[in-house]
């Protein structure tokens, strides 16, 4: 692999783009801010003034954008499938509706494209780190090809099935994911409103059959895990803009497949009006300050 294309330079993009460029793979690098051209012109990717520029001579063309429209925009509206070579790989690893990733696969397999459609578990920190997970849907031999990107920019890829289901996979997983932060934030407030401490209760949980990620990695009450976001403001991590994000998508996902989800729903309406109160840029797991006296 010589050299590969990236669109979409933003907090993920950016970062996963400068790791295959410090493996010696060139970059073609295109996204709509002149910010972002800027920042991937200094790490020393070759900046484009198009996305269909930036398919010229490249063995894998990677998107990273930010919803549905973007990847329309890019694969179904431009001239880029007419114009990539046959033996480009194509990995789509925005996060976005499961019918969106199937369209566009179906149309680059039309064209004998290879294409995976690969969001990503790790946020921006993993990108920055190259220890992200992918889950991967398409077909099981373009694996293969993409696999040397995927352990440049990650550590873990699972392979979920047909073209849509690595969308489908991921937002089963952020869907739970909130459930749970939102039952643990729930609980250990109970637990304090009831004199205990914040940080025993949660030892014992964590021990015990209410253990889970939010207990294990990612406490949300403030104090209790010294790296968590919780004990700094609620700062970095997964924004609550971006967990309402996903937990729309999982309800588009349930409505479209007649999933009956009231968990998800629940947690929906409690991520939407945390972000109604102004604190899109906080980390989720600052849902806890919605369960404690103000
Ligand atoms: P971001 O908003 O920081 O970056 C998106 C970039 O895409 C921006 O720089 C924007 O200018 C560019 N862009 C938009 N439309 C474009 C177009 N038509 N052509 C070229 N560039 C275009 O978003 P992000 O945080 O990097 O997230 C990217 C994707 O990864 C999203 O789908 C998100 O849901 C997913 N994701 C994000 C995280 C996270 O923690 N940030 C974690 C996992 C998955």
């Amino acid at each position: 692999m010589k050299k590969v294309g990236f669109i979409g330079l933003g907090n993920m993009g950016l970062p996963m783009a400068n790791n295959i460029l410090n493996a010696g793979i060139g970059v073609n690098a295109f996204d709509l801010s002149r910010d972002a051209m800027k920042k991937a012109d200094e790490l020393g990717m070759v900046t484009k003034s198009s996305a269909l520029d930036v398919v010229e001579n490249i063995d894998a063309l990677i998107t990273m954008l930010p919803n549905d429209t973007a990847v329309e925009s890019i694969y179904l509206k431009e001239d880029l499938l007419e114009k990539i070579s046959k033996n480009t790989i194509i990995i789509e690893s925005s996060t976005i509706n499961p019918e969106v990733s199937k369209k566009v696969s179906k149309k680059a397999t039309e064209m004998n494209i290879s294409i995976l459609d690969a969001p990503v578990s790790g946020g921006v920190k993993g990108a920055e780190l190259g220890t992200l997970t992918f889950i991967v849907g398409g077909n099981e031999a373009d694996l293969e090809k993409a696999t040397p990107l995927f352990k440049i920019m990650g550590d873990k890829t699972f392979y979920a099935g047909k073209a849509g289901s690595g969308q489908i996979a991921k937002l089963c997983n952020n869907m739970l994911l909130a459930i749970h932060m939102c039952g643990t934030a729930e609980t250990i407030a109970m637990g304090v409103n009831n004199g205990l401490d914040p940080a025993i209760l949660s030892e014992i949980m964590k021990s015990s059959s209410g253990g889970n990620w939010s207990l294990e990695k990612y406490n949300p009450f403030p104090g209790v895990m010294k790296e968590a976001p919780a004990s700094n403001n609620y700062s970095g991590g997964f924004l609550n803009s971006l967990m309402l994000k996903d937990l729309n998508l999982a309800e588009e996902l349930a409505t479209q497949s007649k999933s009956n989800t009231p968990m998800g729903k629940l947690a929906r309406e409690l991520y939407k009006e945390l972000n109604n109160q102004g604190f899109e840029e906080l980390d989720f797991s600052s849902i806890q300050q919605n369960y404690l006296d103000k």
